[in-house]
């Protein structure tokens, strides 16, 4: 069975044709498909994830999976959350959103955050009943960036129970930790009963 992913980055349709061998798939982005990315408009990265989905399933005709995850920290109050990619601003690069994520953190001392992904499976766009996976990485933000794996703000963020950054795991063992692995594999769960 053909599923679309909703997505047009290669790297994470790589990820998830492995996390998702198991069904058997032929799963495909919607870049190859040269389906638009939708408009992220919601407050809540379900509600967001739900949406690519929809969109993707409507223009495919096929059913879809859909991410969207993010930074939450404790002390701003859950920023950067929905707006994890474009902190600093729209078109920004990822250092640009390190340095404002520690520009607002300065002098703050509860340091507490979590990545946080909403990974969603439906069968059409106008399925009522969807699968809906959510998880958690927890963790706390560092000043001083350290590692040069990964992406994003894995620099700054100290895995909990450890001395490494995210960007200091080798790609499997972030893949088995993280927010994303760790909803890929419930969802799994949920597409198996
Ligand atoms: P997306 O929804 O997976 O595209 O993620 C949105 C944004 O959240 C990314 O552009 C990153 O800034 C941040 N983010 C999500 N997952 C990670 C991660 O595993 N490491 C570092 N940053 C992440």
């Amino acid at each position: 069975m053909r599923v679309v992913l909703a997505t047009r980055n290669d790297g994470k349709l790589r990820e998830m044709q492995r996390l998702f061998a198991p069904c058997g798939w032929d799963l495909v982005s919607q870049a190859a498909l040269a389906i638009d990315s939708a408009e992220e408009t919601r407050t809540t990265f379900v509600e967001n994830a739900l949406d690519k989905a929809r969109h993707v399933a409507r223009l495919s005709g096929a059913p879809c999976i859909a991410d969207d995850s993010g930074l939450v920290v404790e002390s701003l109050g859950g920023a950067p959350g929905i707006y994890s990619a474009r902190f600093a601003g729209s078109q920004r690069s990822d250092a640009d959103n390190n340095a404002e994520l520690i520009r607002r953190l300065e002098g703050e001392i509860n340091r507490h955050a979590h990545f946080y992904c909403a990974m969603v499976y439906i069968e059409h766009a106008d399925h009522p009943a969807p699968l809906i996976a959510t998880a958690r990485w927890q963790g706390t933000i560092i000043d001083a960036p350290r590692g040069d794996n990964g992406f994003g703000y894995d620099p700054h963020f100290l895995v909990k129970g450890t001395d490494l950054t995210a960007a200091e795991l080798d790609a499997q063992t972030k893949n088995r930790l993280s927010h994303r692995g760790q909803a890929a594999a419930l969802l799994l769960g949920l597409l198996r009963g």
